[in-house]
């Protein structure tokens, strides 16, 4: 008979495949603007912005955060990146019997002080706690809800001053021809924080995850305009991210090696592990499409924000190739294909 394996839940191609299959076969899924079938970040329905997250990370602390900054900051970064401004947060926790109390105080504080310099509020919640090997200590479900952003009509309105754009909301189909692709900052430090820190793989790096709200940064990219798509590269990381937008955009992506923001022990710590840094997840980096007029003054503008200083356009949009193709170092051409598991799993 068959079973669920992790590679289904690991955020590459088998996980798209396990979506349809399972999700999309049972439920009605064309309700809303940007609906259940559109698989973005977020849906869209009556105008409000509705996401949901699990989290499950492991180890629970690590360097840079823990559980609790990762549940607010991934499920406010879902919102944000569909041009909504974050409202209100549930916060629902599955706890196995015998945990640590003093950990589950050290969490709730970080949940609390993660929603406040978010500016979301946490209205709701739900707690069970299960027997022994039921689960493995704590996990976390994260909803959220946000409104349109009030940046957001200025930002569409510069899209179509430049182009032809029929969405309402920035989203993973509506990248074009000639847009460049921006990150706000290095690639693959979360997940690298991660496996650094599980025991077992024996070696040390001073890398810390990046898990952070970006609801601020996000909202100076909206105020200069011409964002057509924003995408938190979690699961599956960049390669993912790119692939799902040259899919669902049908729009070819070219990326050039020697743009690509990494941090050395990064680098170092992929070398000695064989990964792909494009592969590994990271909680607070957005990717962003914007049209070319408006690309250098939306890189200047998230710049500024804390999270965004070492934020670098990585490449663009072209209807020339298809799927996503980066350029190397030494001038060649190497096809980036979206993950099929997941080099670090339980990163999220
Ligand atoms: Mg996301």
């Amino acid at each position: 008979m068959a079973k669920i394996t992790a590679a289904q839940g690991a955020g590459g191609e088998r996980m798209q495949e396990f979506i349809r299959e399972f999700v999309l076969k049972e439920l009605d899924h064309d309700f809303g603007e940007i609906p259940l079938a559109a698989l973005d970040d977020a849906a869209i329905i009556d105008g409000i912005a509705f996401t949901t997250d699990s989290y499950t990370v492991k180890p629970l602390f690590f360097p840079g955060g823990d559980i609790g900054t990762l549940a607010v900051s991934g499920t406010v970064n879902d919102l944000s990146v569909m041009g909504a401004r974050p409202l209100a947060l549930s916060c629902a926790m599955i706890i196995q019997e015998g945990f640590s109390a003093e950990d589950l105080h050290k969490i709730m504080k970080s949940l609390s002080s993660t929603a406040k310099k978010a500016g979301v509020r946490i209205v709701t919640g739900d707690t069970k706690v299960v027997e022994k090997g039921a689960a493995d200590g704590l996990f976390i479900t994260t909803s959220g809800i946000g409104k349109r952003s009030e940046h957001l009509d200025h930002n569409i309105k510069s899209v179509r001053e430049n182009r032809r754009f029929e969405w309402n909301w920035p989203n993973d189909s509506a990248v074009g021809p000639g847009d460049k692709i921006l990150i706000s900052g290095t690639i693959g430090n979360h997940g690298v924080a991660l496996l650094s820190f599980r025991e077992g793989y024996g070696f040390e790096t001073s890398i810390k995850s990046d898990a952070a709200p970006l609801n601020s940064l996000i909202a100076e990219g909206l105020k200069v305009g011409g964002i057509t798509a924003m995408k938190d590269p979690t699961r599956g990381g960049v390669a993912n991210l790119l692939n799902e937008w040259a899919d669902k955009s049908k729009v070819g992506i070219k990326v050039r090696e020697e743009d690509l923001p990494f941090d050395d022990a990064v680098i170092s710590a992929c070398e000695m592990l064989g990964i792909d840094p494009l592969e590994v997840g990271n909680e607070g980096k957005v990717v962003i499409a914007v049209v070319p007029e408006l690309a250098e003054s939306v890189l200047k503008a998230i710049s500024k924000s804390p999270e965004g200083r070492k934020a670098r356009i990585i490449g663009e949009a072209s209807s020339d190739i298809r799927g996503v193709m980066m350029e190397t170092h030494t001038g060649g051409k190497r096809v980036v294909e979206p993950p099929v598991g997941d080099p670090v799993p339980r990163i999220c």
